[in-house]
């Protein structure tokens, strides 16, 4: 098996074969055959003779080293996710997306260059630009995620890579990754997306001109909210360098945590249609409540980057925002907390649905947020991640905890 990789499948289709070489799980229709790779938990390759052991194949992929190279379990993760992403060469599992950024930010920069870095990033990338990359002698600088020209205004001599993340995951704008691309192509910078909104079913980073495409495991591939992992995935000559640096840090992933990325992968995309359908669902049913201002949802028609969305996306995800007309912050905590099937936390994409405050202002650099255009007033935000539950039963909740912030809301102090 891994025969269904054939790039003319549907995702379905590649997603039921990815990873699965006959070499890692037995020879079908020969007994002993499984359809997972086993948990091949080892720190100890052990070579038959020592005549083995000096001619090994120093550490390439596929062969037995040592632990932290990694065993089956893990390669077959790696080869599956590398499978799904078109014009990939390999991928690299870090411990945690967090740790995939950093490992991959690491390999890309030298002391004495500018990353340039989109306004919207998840808050630890930008915490990496002002910490980690600045202790090592690498300065960041932000520019507007919607704005081609913004990242030109940017660009200086020691500009060495651009770091995209679209759509960003709490305010939701939608790159023109392509347009961002061209800007970074022609000024021979390297360009890096944090694709975990998408995934590579929704987002083909690579065919859209990217170097190198982050995932967070822990949320769609996952999707069960109980294991934690990040991926890069590049062409052969950035893949070299990633697994080289990744080796140099010691990164290394559990087998037992990539068996479960494994058993996530398999339904992703199952769910991932499952969960963008009633998200849509509720960001249509959000879009006309006279109390919320804005939908940011770039599957619904009509809002912000929805168009490019269209353009350049084959599929969405549970993820999305939405801001209140007027309110505070304290009736917003009510709105939450009226909440009884989404529950309050940390991450997404997982089976259950989740809610979290959204307050993005205080963390730009290159580009104003809420809009100029907005009510000044309308900038209390909330961030759904939409599970497996059943969309009219979310609404259902939803509907309850709005009626519970109109009464917050209105009450004066
Ligand atoms: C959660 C998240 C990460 C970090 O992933 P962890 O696995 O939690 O370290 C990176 N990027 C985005 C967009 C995320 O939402």
């Amino acid at each position: 098996m891994s025969g269904n990789n054939d790039s003319n499948f549907g995702p379905g289709t590649r997603i039921t074969g990815a990873g699965r070489r006959a070499e890692w799980t037995g020879t079908p229709g020969h007994p002993g055959a499984v359809v997972s790779p086993a948990v091949w938990r080892a720190s100890t390759h052990l070579y038959p003779d020592m005549a083995a052991l000096r001619d090994h194949p120093a550490n390439e992929d596929g062969k037995f080293y040592y632990g932290r190279r990694g065993s089956p379990t893990q390669w077959a993760l790696a080869d599956a996710l590398t499978a799904l992403e078109p014009g990939a060469a390999g991928t690299v599992l870090y411990p945690s997306g967090v740790a995939a950024i950093a490992g991959v930010l690491l390999t890309v920069l030298r002391p004495g260059d500018v990353l340039l870095m989109s306004d919207n990033a998840y808050e630890p990338s930008r915490i990496m630009g002002r910490g980690l990359l600045h202790d090592f002698g690498v300065e960041t600088r932000w520019f507007d995620p919607t704005s081609p020209d913004s990242l030109r205004a940017a660009l200086c001599p020691q500009a060495r890579a651009v770091l995209i993340e679209s759509p960003g995951s709490l305010t939701m704008e939608v790159s023109d990754v392509p347009g961002l691309v061209a800007i970074a192509k022609a000024h021979g910078l390297v360009t890096v997306i944090d694709n975990t909104w998408a995934s590579p079913l929704g987002f083909a980073a690579l065919s859209h001109g990217v170097d190198i495409t982050v995932m967070s495991l822990t949320k769609h591939v996952g999707g069960h909210s109980d294991v934690m992992m990040g991926s890069a995935s590049a062409g052969a000559d950035w893949y070299r360098k990633l697994r080289l640096r990744a080796q140099g840090l010691g990164t290394v992933v559990s087998p037992d945590d990539a068996a479960l990325m494994l058993r996530g992968l398999r339904t992703m995309d199952l769910r991932l249609q499952r969960c963008a359908a009633s998200a849509l669902a509720l960001a249509q049913w959000l879009a006309v409540q006279p109390g919320v201002a804005h939908v940011l949802c770039p599957m619904l028609p009509g809002a912000p980057g929805h168009d490019v969305w269209r353009r350049d996306f084959t599929g969405g995800c549970g993820l999305f925002s939405f801001i209140l007309r007027g309110g505070s912050s304290l009736a917003r905590d009510r709105l939450i907390d009226a909440l009884n099937l989404f529950g309050i936390g940390y991450s997404w994409g997982g089976f259950e649905s989740l809610a979290t405050p959204v307050d993005p202002h205080d963390i730009r650099t290159a580009s104003v947020w809420p809009p100029a255009s907005w009510n000044a007033a309308d900038q209390f935000g909330v961030r759904l991640s939409v599970g497996l539950e059943d969309a009219n039963d979310l609404i259902t909740d939803l509907d309850h905890a709005l009626s519970v912030w109109r009464q917050a809301a209105e009450a004066k102090p």
